[in-house]
């Protein structure tokens, strides 16, 4: 006998597990057709029946709000496998069966896999599966994935649905008088246009109307668009009178019902708890603290703004370290080697460059070793879930909340992964407004920029800066997801379960472990990428070099200037070893020449590829107070924002030239008569909200699936950012606050 299974669940709730435990290695790994959910497929075999298996993706509901909710759907509906495996997670029971439940509503053949049962006893839940399995009138048998317990005798079973050809009748749950009556008379207008109904039963059709499923109401419009427009006006008249009447939509009855109808299975003696079910667990008690109404946000802020503190002022110390480490390799090649193009590339290009990112790889690790003391105890879950509220204003979802700390919500992620993890998001339109707006979070790349210009300007405030830094972060992000979601991406919001996992001490070493994975992509990240963006960058800062006539101009103006002194003052900056005090006419002298050296450092830099870009950008960003450095810079900084650092670093030691002198890029910037506060405020600005790196343009054009979205991010983005950048200096140099 040959069929086929398709296992369904709760995300969490085991499929995977029991999945890979049925089908062992024989499975194959593709992707549902047209779209990026991962397929699962592969076969089980036990005594004369061969089982074909699918993994399909974890949902909450049937109703088509996310990508997973429609594949899932599809799936059951166009392959019509023989059974559905619905696995339940027996801990958390009565959520778990929402789901269950509307797999009986849509009437095909289901059976149950309790899992998660040895979990369930654990927390003193009893469940009888028999009693569970009569109510619903489907096959309920208790499993542990992990293990693989039950997991023949739920083959066998699913086995035994297809082979006695159970008939599954739809579930019929009562909505409540006045939506029952209006879905009897959507359920005859339906059946008589035979609207639908060779994939789905009328009732059930009449339910997505009232839930107002996108898929099926604009299938409906295409088929008969007549019966449509009748259709979704009973559906607003009955709204408008609930409305009325108990203050409630359809879809919050609907849901509502539901929850009733699986509370009054569970109490007809399924479940049965063996301790006092008053008693609060104690992650319950401390819930009733940290996520209170007024205590749980003060909370939440008190604990981020000491997580900043923790970490920039213990991370001072080695970061200083690095800092010194780095400065005395560089000389000690810079004196090794002798004057030329190798030494530039190896000090400007490769040891500024890289230490400049390296060197914050101190502070990198203790913010995410916050980060994943925060994770790891569930505190961070408690976070989404008190911002849920407000991200509500703002037309997004609780579970973007999620995707915003991944990107760099309390600093230190990365766009990537986060807007990888927008795919967990319901409806589309959310989930487009924040793949749009997670780059905007001040991701690790970000950190060593602002980190720079913190210590070159606003010293004395470190952690103050870097929390408002944050905070502007998340306020751009949120009113640029409103902008968004009021025009560009109009439409409803849909409603949300989000999960709260008890809390549990970190260990040290599960820490150690999520610090270490995390730190060491930003290390090879350095080692490759941007090592490699540095060296171009150098090409790009030092060719095409300097015609001759342009050399020899300034060797003319050092020779004049050797001449005009007496030989013995030349002679003595010649000779005089480092160390030794110089006399103050040696001295001028040596000032002199420097002052000779750097014009012919930036005519170089000038010349170049970068310079000349960076210069014909300036007639634009001198609004903004940037000049052509910087300009470099954040041109560098569109491939990797880390590689913003090491370019300024290049720009600055190449105008510099005496290698003695070259204290921290940061003591450089302060010194620097074309930077100020304000300058530098306007930058970390436009640092926050401009074009996100190439690597994440890219992942947003394939997980929006279109290139247009990609390129209206780096746009959109880098307008928006210059817009801010231009309000703040011009504001700034016209008040005169923060200017030198
Ligand atoms: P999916 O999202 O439904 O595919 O869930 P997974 O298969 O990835 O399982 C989620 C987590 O639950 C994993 O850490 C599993 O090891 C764990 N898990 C799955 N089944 C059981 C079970 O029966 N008992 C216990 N204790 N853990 C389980
Ligand atoms: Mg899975």
């Amino acid at each position: 006998m040959q069929a086929t299974v398709a296992l369904a669940g709760n995300p969490n709730s085991g499929k995977t597990t029991l999945f890979n435990e049925l089908t062992g290695a024989r499975q194959h790994v593709g992707n549902y057709p047209g779209v990026t959910v991962e397929k699962k497929e592969g076969t089980y075999t036990h005594k004369d029946f061969k089982l074909h298996i699918v993994d399909l993706p974890g949902t909450y509901s049937l109703t088509a709000y996310s990508l997973e909710e429609v594949v899932a759907r599809d799936y059951l509906v166009n392959e019509k496998p023989e059974v559905v495996i619905n696995i339940v997670d027996s801990s958390n029971l009565d959520r778990n069966l929402y789901l269950a439940v509307q797999f009986l509503e849509m009437g095909v053949p289901v059976c149950i896999a309790l899992n998660m049962i040895d979990v369930a006893k654990k927390r003193g839940i009893k469940i009888n599966a028999q009693k569970l399995s009569s109510l619903l009138g489907v096959p309920v048998i208790p499993t542990i994935a992990r293990t693989g317990q039950g997991k023949q005798e739920l083959m066998e079973s699913a086995a035994h649905i297809v082979q006695a050809k159970t008939a599954f009748r739809p579930l019929k749950i009562s909505y409540g008088d006045d939506v029952d009556r209006a879905m009897l008379d959507m359920e005859k207008e339906i059946e008589a246009g035979n609207f639908l109904t060779a994939l789905y039963p009328a009732r059930w059709i009449a339910l997505k109307y009232l839930e107002k499923d996108e898929q099926i109401l604009s299938q409906g419009q295409k088929l008969n668009p007549d019966l449509a427009a009748r259709l979704e006006e009973t559906v607003k008249k009955v709204s408008s009178h609930l409305l009325n009447t108990l203050d409630t939509y359809p879809e919050a009855m609907v849901a509502d019902q539901r929850y009733g109808y699986i509370k009054s299975i569970l109490k007809q003696g399924v479940i049965y708890q063996e301790y006092d079910p008053n008693r609060l667990y104690s992650s319950d008690k401390i819930d009733k603290v940290l996520t209170n109404r007024f205590l749980g946000p003060l909370i939440m802020l008190a604990v981020i703004a000491g997580l900043f503190h923790l970490v920039f002022t213990y991370s001072a110390v080695p970061v200083d370290w690095l800092g010194i480490f780095f400065g005395w390799i560089g000389h000690g090649v810079y004196t090794i080697l002798p004057d030329g193009l190798l030494r530039s590339l190896i000090v400007s290009g490769i040891i500024d460059g890289v230490g400049g990112v390296l060197g914050f790889v101190p502070l990198i690790m203790f913010m995410f070793f916050g980060i994943a003391f925060l994770e790891d105890s569930g505190y961070l879950a408690r976070v989404a879930f008190m911002l849920d509220r407000v991200f509500r204003i703002f037309g997004l979802h609780g579970s973007s909340v999620m995707a915003f700390i991944v990107s760099g919500g309390i600093a230190g992620g990365c766009a990537v992964p986060g807007v990888m993890a927008t795919r967990t998001l319901k409806s589309p339109r959310e989930r487009l407004a924040t793949l749009l707006t997670v780059p905007f979070m001040n991701c690790g790349a970000k950190l060593p920029v602002f980190a720079l210009l913190i210590a070159a300007f606003f010293t004395r405030y470190e952690a103050a800066v870097m929390f408002a830094i944050t905070l502007g972060a998340w306020a751009g992000a949120l009113l640029v997801a409103k902008l968004l979601r009021v025009t560009v991406i109009k439409g409803e919001s849909t409603p949300f379960v989000m999960e709260l996992p008890p809390y549990r001490m970190p260990t040290f070493k599960g820490l150690a472990i999520h610090t270490w994975e995390r730190t060491w992509q930003y290390i090879q990240k350095a080692g490759t990428v941007i090592l490699g963006f540095s060296i171009i960058l150098w090409a790009m800062m030092t060719f095409p070099m300097l015609p001759e006539s342009g050399m020899n101009e300034f060797e003319s103006r050092r020779q004049s200037l050797l001449e005009s002194v007496p030989a013995s003052v030349s002679r003595e900056l010649v000779t005089t070893d480092e160390g030794i005090d110089l006399s103050g006419a040696a001295l001028n002298l040596k000032k002199q020449l420097q002052i000779i050296d750097y014009a012919k450092a930036e005519a170089g830099l000038r010349y170049s590829v970068a310079g000349r870009i960076g210069i014909a950008l300036e007639s634009v960003s001198q609004w903004a107070g940037f000049d052509w450095r910087t300009n470099i810079a954040l041109l560098g900084g569109f491939a990797a924002k880390e590689v913003m650092v090491s370019t300024l670093g290049t720009a600055y030691s190449m105008g510099e030239v005496d290698p003695e002198a070259s204290g921290s890029l940061s003591a450089k910037l302060a010194k620097d008569p074309g930077w100020s506060p304000l300058m530098a405020l306007g930058l970390i600005v436009f640092t926050m909200f401009y074009a996100p790196c190439i690597v994440a343009v890219v992942c947003i054009a394939k997980e929006s699936g279109s290139w247009r979205w990609g390129a209206f991010t780096i746009v959109f983005n880098t307008l928006l950012a210059f817009g801010l950048a231009v309000l703040i200096f011009q504001t700034g140099s016209a008040l005169g606050i923060l200017v030198k």
